[in-house]
């Protein structure tokens, strides 16, 4: 008589893996079949020991993945699910190992205990191929064991791998792959719906069912559907989002869910694999092989960026002149319709210049989030994040940040908010609070048109230069920043992880245009929100007070007895400077002077900051109305032309306010957004004070040198 078996050991595998073959080596003789209950499946299960350990062993049918299609495929599953075996020993076949990989992929992101059979490696020798092992075992985060099934090598080593998994009470850890954001979004929205429902549900993680309900598994679906309540709630959404997903990508879910996976085993099969002979490859492996070259993959990547520039500003300048030329229409109109005072105040230099200022570079940012959209619904931008992986590693992020980076204005013109929406595709909870934290120092489309005042009003020669060192600046910045955050608040390693690669595709229009406008729409909502309540507010702080009501009489007692229409002007303006000074906002800008002078800010362009710390479109139309000192009418030119003129300026302190721009504190918009990613309004209160502090020390460094060398 044997005693009752402790460790159960279930063997999945694909048909012809060489599972029954393995299974026979474990067992010899001691083996018995049996059914699944219920079902006409034989069910193989036999016994043998290892290091006094008695072990169970049950041969699984052999199946091509996990999802409810086939008979087989159903009792596997619930096998799994259900009976909970210790250790899945997964039996592949290397020789064609990418294919076998794809059961492999589903049964970690079941989470099953897991250790890989890597079956076969005689044959695949045989075809020059080799696998490493223990690459693949690091990739995978699971031991593999290279056996031969037919000669019984390595069976010793497995049984002792699967024990000594088994031993230590292994927790299911479900892989979390990205298929991409539309697909991620599905997952996380239909996540939270399952979550809030309360089944028993045992080691099923909320994410899996969301997953294969996205795949339109029948059982889970069935299962859904049983219960009423939740299938109410959740099958409609399933439906939108699959209707989503069909309209962007030209695909089904399941589809589109298939692809990454591949994607994530070719990846992996590119790091641990190598062959003795050249063998075909297909069209995604041969564009990649030019396009990930170390060498022509940068310079390529280059090349896209530039044509990329090229096409942003040539596509927008209509569109944005015309826009802009609009508002300025709107303004005179509304003006010159009615009677001056504060009412028309407020609608000119509070409501139209405020949310004119923002939707009049929408076209910018919209052309800019196509080009993006093209870049990765072609799959090239995860080939950029699998070129600068490396880069990003050695400052404690990860390739995929890349793409967060440049949607959050990267390469000049983005938006922050869906920059660090764009995080959700890291994994590494470390990695994407860093990059979360440093998305702000990019610069964004709002921080453009501050850039393009200064630039043209103190570099006009060399505009192209001094935004191209910005963009370089800001890259620096976000980087050390990273590895000062990775280093001081973040640390720890970083798990080995396989970037996804999948198949190149042709973006379809219909799928172009719907993410353009997803992430336009971030942008563009903050014009009829935030920043209108901004501008007004801001609008409301520089009016009031006004001047006290002698002083008042006794400006326009001058402006009266001025000699000529120039004087007269010259002393209105002077009298609405006075009235700024003595506004609320004014006020605050001369209390904080103390702390800004070092920087070389005054206290308007105080002012200003202060209002760019609601979002930072508000800084220029609030320099316009500070240096154009209350006069109503403004434009960007000619706020180039009067900052020019000024004393108080010069290229130095032009240079300072840039870069103070470029790091301060991000937008309101931008800290919500981190507080809710993050889960947490530390992290938010945490990127205010970091980033402000830091702008705070670069400025001063930069200023004060540049005072040091005589320069300003
Ligand atoms: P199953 O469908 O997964 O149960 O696969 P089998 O165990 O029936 O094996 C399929 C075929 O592959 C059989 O002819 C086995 O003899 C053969 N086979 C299994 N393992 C190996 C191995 O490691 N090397 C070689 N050369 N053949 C193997
Ligand atoms: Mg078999």
């Amino acid at each position: 008589m044997e005693c009752a078996p402790q460790i159960t050991l279930a063997l999945a595998g694909n048909p012809n893996a060489g599972k029954t073959t393995v299974f026979n080596a474990l067992t010899g003789a001691r083996q018995h079949v049996g059914n699944y209950p219920g079902v006409t499946v034989d069910k193989k299960e036999g016994t043998s020991t290892c290091r006094g350990q008695e072990v169970r062993i049950v041969d699984l049918p052999g199946t091509y993945s996990l999802t409810a299609y086939s008979l087989e495929e159903v009792v596997a599953r619930n096998y799994l699910i259900g009976e909970r075996p210790d250790v899945v020993v997964n039996v592949v076949d290397a020789a064609n190992l990418e294919r076998n990989l794809y059961l492999t992929v589903q049964l970690l992101e079941l989470g099953v205990p897991l250790v890989i059979c890597l079956n076969m490696v005689d044959v695949a020798e045989q075809r020059g191929m080799k696998v490493d092992a223990e690459k693949l075992a690091q990739l995978l985060d699971t031991p593999v064991i290279p056996t031969v099934g037919r000669t019984g090598k390595g069976m010793d080593e497995l049984l002792a791998a699967g024990v000594e998994l088994a031993r230590r009470g292994p927790k299911w850890r479900p892989l979390k792959i990205s298929y991409g954001s539309d697909v991620d979004q599905g997952i996380a929205e239909l996540k939270a719906i399952l979550e809030g429902n309360q089944p028993r549900r045992g080691l099923i993680s909320a994410r899996w069912l969301a997953l294969k309900a996205l795949e339109h598994d029948s059982e889970v679906l069935g299962q859904v559907e049983r219960d009423s309540e939740l299938g109410q709630r959740l099958m409609p959404v399933v439906d939108r989002i699959t209707e989503h997903i069909r309209s962007t990508l030209d695909d089904d879910p399941e589809s589109v869910i298939a692809d990454y996976r591949y994607g994530f085993i070719t990846a992996m099969a590119r790091q641990a694999v190598s062959w003795e002979r050249e063998v075909r490859m297909d069209f995604s492996d041969q564009v990649d092989k030019v396009l990930t070259n170390r060498l022509f993959g940068p310079l390529f990547l280059l090349a896209v960026l530039y044509a990329v520039y090229q096409f942003v500003f040539w596509a927008s300048e209509g569109p944005v002149e015309w826009l802009q030329g609009f508002f300025s229409w709107l303004a005179a109109g509304v003006e010159g319709a009615l009677p001056p005072g504060p009412l028309t105040s407020l609608l000119v230099s509070g409501v139209i210049d405020g949310v004119g200022g923002v939707l009049g570079f929408v076209p910018l940012i919209m052309f800019m989030f196509f080009a993006i959209a093209i870049m990765e619904d072609s799959g090239y931008m995860a080939r950029v994040a699998y070129l600068m992986d490396r880069v990003l590693r050695a400052f404690g992020l990860h390739g995929n940040s890349v793409i967060a980076l440049i949607v959050g204005g990267g390469i000049s013109g983005g938006c922050a908010v869906p920059g660090i929406m764009a995080t959700r595709t890291l994994k590494d909870p470390k990695a994407r609070l860093a990059t979360i934290l440093v998305v702000p120092f990019m610069n964004c489309g709002a921080k453009l048109p501050v850039y393009s005042v200064l630039i043209g009003a103190f570099f006009v020669k060399s505009q192209a230069a001094v935004l191209f060192a910005l963009t370089i600046l800001s890259w620096a910045l976000a980087l050390l920043a990273a590895k000062f955050l990775r280093w001081a608040v973040l640390p720890g390693g970083q798990a080995p992880f396989v970037m996804e690669l999948p198949p190149y595709r042709t973006p379809t229009l219909k799928g172009l245009l719907i993410h353009t406008w997803e992430r336009t729409w971030q942008y563009a909502k903050k014009a009829g929100t935030l920043i209108l309540g901004v501008s007004v507010l801001m609008w409301a702080l520089m009016s009031y007070p006004g001047l006290p009501a002698d002083e008042q009489a006794a400006w326009e007692q001058r402006v009266q007895a001025a000699a000529n229409q120039e004087a007269k002007a010259a002393l209105q303006n002077q009298m609405a400077g006075d009235a700024l000074a003595n506004s609320f906002a004014g006020r605050v800008g001369r209390a904080i002077t103390l702390a800004t002078d070092p920087l070389g800010f005054d206290w308007r362009t105080n002012v200003a900051l202060v209002g760019g710390f609601a979002a930072k479109e508000v800084i220029v139309s609030t320099l316009g109305t500070a240096y154009s000192l209350g006069a109503v009418e403004e434009d960007d030119v000619s706020l180039r032309q009067r900052l020019r003129a000024s004393p108080d300026w010069n290229p130095l302190k032009a240079v300072a306010l840039m870069i103070f721009v470029m790091i301060y504190a991000p937008c309101v918009a931008t800290v919500v957004m981190t507080a809710k990613e993050t889960g947490s309004w530390r992290w938010a209160a945490f990127s205010l004070a970091y980033n402000t502090v830091l702008a705070y020390l670069m400025t001063l460094l930069i200023y004060q040198s540049g005072r040091f060398l005589g320069l300003g």
